[in-house]
């Protein structure tokens, strides 16, 4: 017992030290040894097992302020890459990461859904094809993270529920059956929630709003995917904000989404959201008032999600990417609405505008590396 609980802490203190050397890019020793707070021996010993394992390496020396000068440790990044991709109704999003998280490569190309082998066959060459255009040693591959437009269950087994592809209990070795590598799954949204929270230790608790196509969410508490007792948690594009208001393709009336999907919006500029905000920059009266009709709904949702969780609310996906820019105007409808605060910096716009969803079911397998040292 005593041996597996130092095994324990042992494992924990090779993934921190990693972790750190990860965030760091270029650290010392005795910075290392200050930030994890343990023994210049024992960091030593850490860093040498992962030199050993190819994951970090001696990058030089740092310049001396007096006495030796310190030896810099930085990341093999790249020792190992994870695949992220994202099936739409429409398209794919390819992402690669590092162990680090950062985005090596993207690309997004359209291709539409459908359930047959051809499909699965042409998401397979279209994986090579992107491992070999964007020359990614296949040795140094940890596998596919695949993130569905739907309800994953809780052992990745099955999509129980996918409107946007038209599908019910589908087993997922549908969409894996053609690739050679690990694959895991995970909900769109939860994914892009899961890549925002990486490594931010401010954003630990979270509620994330996509509004794409579809509204959709992912709730995170202290990092972690909260999934709620069915695996529905987040579906915050179901909540009621208008009674009996306009239909919404759930078969409901008045649903968040039906007012705040991204189609609300680029429907009216022939299905392009740039035109439609360039519009908007033009002041034309019909987008401007379809927009404040936007935010204000946008603010009643954000507000109700501050209001329940207390904590940092987000809003990603297609409109989402654009909401900076109106920043100031949506802050001081937010502040109208809440009885406690009128600081509204809770409120925060995502940070990766692209393949958000493809990134974050890549970390899926980042992590089970790291955790698995
Ligand atoms: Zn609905």
């Amino acid at each position: 017992m005593a041996d597996s609980s130092n095994r324990e802490v042992k494992k924990n203190n090779r993934i921190r030290t990693l972790r750190a050397v990860l965030a760091g890019g270029r650290i010392s020793q005795p910075a290392l040894a200050a930030e994890l707070g343990h023994s210049g021996p024992t960091v030593l010993s850490n860093i040498r097992e992962l030199i050993q394992l190819g994951l970090v390496e001696e990058i030089g020396v740092f310049d001396s302020t007096g006495g030796r000068r310190a030896k810099a440790f930085g990341p093999v990044a790249d020792a190992r890459l994870s695949i992220g991709l994202e099936i739409t109704k429409s398209h794919i999003g390819l992402v690669a990461v590092d162990l680090a998280g950062s985005l090596v490569a993207y690309r997004r190309q359209e291709m539409a859904f459908s359930m047959s082998d051809a499909y699965f066959q042409q998401l397979a060459q279209r994986l090579e094809q992107f491992i070999q255009n964007e020359k990614l040693a296949p040795q140094r591959l940890l596998g596919v993270g695949i993130s569905l437009p739907g309800i994953v269950d809780e052992r990745e087994r099955l999509l129980t529920d996918s409107h946007v592809l038209q599908l019910k209990d589908v087993s997922t070795d549908c969409f894996s059956r053609c690739l050679p590598y690990s694959c895991r799954f995970i909900n769109d949204a939860n994914a892009a929630g899961l890549a925002e929270v990486y490594q931010q230790e401010e954003l630990k608790n979270l509620v994330y709003l996509s509004l794409s196509d579809s509204v959709g969410g992912a709730i995170l508490i202290d990092g972690r995917l909260y999934a709620g007792d069915h695996r529905r948690a987040g579906e915050l594009g179901h909540n009621t904000l208008v009674p009996n208001g306009r239909p919404c393709y759930c078969g409901k009336l008045g649903c968040l989404d039906s007012y705040c999907n991204a189609q609300i919006l680029s429907g009216m500029t022939g299905g392009s959201l740039e035109r439609f905000f360039e519009g908007v920059e033009e002041r034309r009266p019909a987008l401007l008032a379809a927009w404040n009709e936007y935010l204000e709904n946008l603010a009643v949702a954000v507000n109700n999600l501050r209001m329940t969780f207390d904590c940092n609310v987000m809003a990603g996906g297609y409109v989402g990417s654009y909401l900076e820019e109106y920043g100031g105007d949506f802050s001081e409808r937010l502040a109208r609405r809440n009885p406690f605060e009128q600081d509204t910096s809770y409120f925060k716009f995502c940070r990766h505008r692209l393949g958000a969803s493809a990134l974050g079911a890549a970390l899926l397998l980042v992590e089970d590396f790291i955790r698995g040292l």
